[in-house]
């Protein structure tokens, strides 16, 4: 695993991790990594912290091991929220958005994928979305 510290053109700075730096080369060629507060494609990576050649080297690699695990965790935890408390509308996300949004009904929670394309129109007509890591559970 590799950790880049990601910064958008907006200077959001975060944390993303890769099984290697032909991974992150390969989402960004893809346009897959974006900014995860303002959802902008256009992100660089400022440093590589991981595997720095020092006698801290050992030390540092478990503790970003650890952070790891507990990201992950933290993430399955928002997934377990999301599926038990949200509706999962798949790729019927976008069109129900409008529904909800447009129907005046009251909230809903629902969740589902849009592409990049789907989400720069429903930001046009006022609708932002949020979008989280979804990780794969272990089992
Ligand atoms: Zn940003």
């Amino acid at each position: 695993m590799i950790k880049y510290i990601l910064k958008c053109k907006k200077k959001h700075e975060f944390e993303s991790w890769f099984s290697n730096s032909n991974e992150y080369e390969k989402l960004k060629r893809k346009k897959l990594i974006e900014c995860i507060f303002c959802g902008s494609q256009n992100v660089q990576k400022s440093i590589m912290s991981p595997r720095v050649l020092n006698s801290n080297n050992n030390l540092e690699s478990i503790n970003n091991e650890k952070d790891f695990v507990k990201i992950k965790k933290d993430l399955l935890k928002i997934r377990k929220f999301v599926e038990k408390n949200f509706e999962y509308v798949g790729d019927k996300f976008t069109r129900k958005v409008r529904d909800i949004y447009f129907s005046n009904k009251g909230n809903k929670n629902i969740y589902g994928t849009t592409t990049q394309e789907e989400r720069k129109e429903l930001k046009e007509d006022g609708i932002e979305l949020t979008t989280i890591p979804w990780v794969e559970k272990d089992d």
